[in-house]
């Protein structure tokens, strides 16, 4: 591999590292490697079926996305199966974690992964977290005799984690003997798929089967992989039917995950499905201040206020926010006011206005440019005139937002395949013509300031 490709895959591998958890990086990303870079192509390989599978399904727009801000262009990249790339570097990694899917440990009592500070003490409640709050506290009380199953949705970075592991927690405290079990729903289906791959799959079951409370994290994961779910079906009914409590969480109601089968929506539908949505800017900020009155932070009421405003997509993103400033006053003991807290943190501002870049305000930009009504984008007439410029949006909800093509499609009434055509067709057309890739900039640079103008 020459230096060019070394660079421009080197450097994607860090912007995903950015983004991703380690264990998920690990496991995911650093298995890639990238073959060679001919033109705007990029030819990545892996070792075997299953990580090509899992990787488009689920992480390819990320890399994409990543290639791209390193190299500046959008670049084609395929996934190819290359066992024999990976032999030499197999024998030199061998003893390393991520190199092969780690063996999971049956038979050793479920260990509770919880994280301590993820208590209902540290919780802070708003009106929109008030239902889901209550509702974990009920369950917490009262295992399997209030909501059963839990399923708390919401989404990234507004506590659904912090909430279900509080469950968690509590429970420990009050019941020392009780088997709870954690898991991220990802780690879930790697143990399963461990499991069938060593012929294990009875203790993968006892394991399982056999807990006092279930708790998993991000159950969207078993949206379309229908051997998983028949699996997680058997586990729920035996739990269910023994009361032992069940917790679930996930970026969307059941009843939105296209690929999940009916039967195991309806089961997921029993309890309380509740959901945990963004908090309002009092929220904001009595949760800033909690955490730095708990981190012993020394950051003004002024500047805390000043952040609880500027971001509101996320909590995480808030209190790395709050850290990075606070870490800045502490190293240099400078004062530091609101000027300078933009250039801190002008990254995270960057990304809170991408973040809301939502389907929505694209819809409503391109209608307004076309001097069309949102309505026409949604509806269905297909003269030339409204389908070419709902066809533009559709690729700019692709190529501007980290969206799935099956997301988007609902956010246009239609099927991911009309979304895959329309974003092939314009973006083959774009390659061509020079108007039509002015249109496009003018529309991505109105839909910027048009999502700025939301944050304010
Ligand atoms: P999710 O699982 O929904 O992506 P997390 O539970 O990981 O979100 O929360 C992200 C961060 O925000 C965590 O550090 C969590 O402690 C914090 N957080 C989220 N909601 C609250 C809240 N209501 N009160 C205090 N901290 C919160
Ligand atoms: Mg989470």
């Amino acid at each position: 591999m020459d230096d060019k490709n070394n660079t421009i895959w080197g450097e994607a591998c860090k912007q995903l590292k950015g983004i991703l958890s380690s264990d998920i990086y690990d496991r995911w990303i650093a298995v890639i490697k990238c073959l060679k870079i001919s033109g705007n192509h990029m030819q990545l390989a892996v070792a075997n079926d299953f990580y090509k599978d899992w990787l488009e399904e689920n992480y390819f727009p990320m890399i994409r996305k990543a290639v791209m801000v390193v190299s500046g262009e959008e670049m084609d990249i395929s996934l190819a199966v290359d066992s024999s790339c990976f032999e030499e570097s197999k024998k030199e990694k061998e003893p390393e974690a991520h190199s092969s899917v780690s063996l999971p440990s049956f038979g050793k009592k479920p260990s509770h992964n919880l994280n301590p500070n993820y208590t209902f003490d540290s919780f802070v409640v708003g009106s929109s977290s008030q239902f889901a709050h209550a509702a974990a506290m009920a369950a917490a009380n009262s295992p399997s005799r209030t909501y059963n199953p839990l399923f708390i949705y919401g989404g990234v970075g507004l506590g659904k984690t912090h909430l279900m592991q509080a469950i968690g927690n509590h429970v420990a405290t009050k019941k020392p003997r009780a088997r709870i079990c954690y898991i991220t729903c990802e780690t879930f289906l790697n143990e399963y798929i461990d499991a069938l791959k060593n012929n294990s799959i009875a203790a993968f079951r006892k394991k399982y089967r056999k807990i006092d409370m279930l708790m998993i994290d991000d159950i969207q994961f078993l949206d379309g992989k229908a051997r998983i779910q028949e699996e997680f079906f058997h586990t729920f009914n035996t739990l269910f039917e023994g009361h032992k409590q069940i917790v679930l969480t996930s970026d969307r109601t059941p009843s939105e995950m296209d690929g999940l089968a009916p039967r195991l929506i309806s089961r997921f539908e029993w309890g309380l499905v509740t959901e945990l949505g963004k908090p309002d800017v009092e929220t904001r900020t009595a949760i800033l201040r909690k955490k730095s009155e708990l981190l012993n932070l020394r950051v003004d009421h002024e500047l805390i206020d000043y952040l609880a405003e500027r971001i509101s997509s996320n909590i995480r993103s808030l209190e790395g926010a709050l850290i990075r400033v606070a870490s800045y006053i502490s190293l240099t003991n400078q004062h530091v006011d609101i000027a300078k807290v933009e250039e801190l943190l002008y990254d995270l501002f960057d990304k809170e206005s991408q973040a809301i870049i939502n389907v929505d305000i694209i819809q409503r930009t391109v209608a307004e440019h076309f001097d069309l009504r949102q309505s026409d984008i949604l509806g269905k007439k297909r003269s030339r005139d409204i389908a070419w410029p709902r066809q533009i949006a559709m690729h700019l909800s692709r190529t501007m937002t980290t969206q799935s093509f099956p997301v988007i499609g609902k956010a246009f009434s239609r099927n991911h395949a009309t979304i895959l055509y329309a974003h092939d067709q314009v973006s083959g057309k774009a390659k061509m013509d020079r108007t039509l890739q002015q249109t496009i900039a003018i529309l991505k640079d109105k839909v910027n300031k048009n999502c700025a103008k939301s944050v304010q």
